[in-house]
């Protein structure tokens, strides 16, 4: 089973990945948790390329470069990473996943959509999560969660329009496909949502 969370900047995606890691398991199932990008020894440092900006030579990163390097991450994690995990029957719950690059590199960069979905598809083999749980949250207020986390020189870098335009294709991917999404509203408790999703994941697993 290959679940995936998804949202905006401080839509509270790690905590809900952890809330139902430790659900599952407390049920005895096999949970492996992960993220992208930078999962892995060599996805971190494609994360450092991509996101620690500005580069020490001041050089920012290309969108087409941008969108290679995401792409680069995630077939490495997929096959290191998220494949082995399921082909030994574990539940794998990711952090980020193809539907970042269409919101991010697509919508908020503006590079052709069918483009970076294409090289998602090759980067990995075309597999595709059980489930999507979509965080929604209103960039602004998204963003003011991030920043007082302490991520506020990259964030900022962004147009609010960016933050919208990616936020509106997170959720156009799930109305094209509802059987395989949750979107639920990311300013509900923490409690409330982690039931929501508990809930919809039980549907998912056999017995
Ligand atoms: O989820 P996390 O906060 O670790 O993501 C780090 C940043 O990477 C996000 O703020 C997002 O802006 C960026 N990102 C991106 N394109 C992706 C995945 C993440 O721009 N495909």
């Amino acid at each position: 089973l290959f679940i995936v969370f998804e949202g905006g900047e401080g839509a509270g995606k790690s905590t809900q990945v952890q809330q139902l890691a430790d659900a599952l398991r407390k049920i005895g199932r096999d949970v492996v948790v992960t993220h992208e990008p930078g999962a892995t020894p060599v996805g971190s440092r494609i994360r450092s390329l991509v996101l620690d900006r500005p580069q020490e030579s001041g050089e920012v990163v290309t969108p087409k470069a941008e969108a290679l390097l995401y792409a680069a991450d995630r077939a490495h994690h997929v096959a290191s990473v998220v494949r082995p995990a399921l082909n030994r029957g574990a539940v794998v719950i990711s952090d980020r996943y193809v539907d970042s690059s269409l919101a991010y590199q697509g919508a908020g960069r503006t590079l052709p959509v069918e483009e970076v979905s294409w090289l998602s598809k090759w980067a990995t083999g075309g597999l595709k999560p059980d489930l999507v749980v979509l965080l929604d949250l209103e960039p602004s207020v998204g963003l003011a969660r991030a920043v007082d986390r302490g991520d506020a020189d990259r964030l900022e870098s962004e147009s609010l329009a960016f933050h919208e335009r990616v936020r509106y294709a997170f959720l156009d991917l799930a109305s094209a496909d509802p059987s395989r999404y949750l979107v639920l509203d990311a300013t509900n408790s923490v409690d409330a949502l982690a039931a929501g999703v508990l809930q919809r994941v039980r549907h998912l697993m056999p017995g």
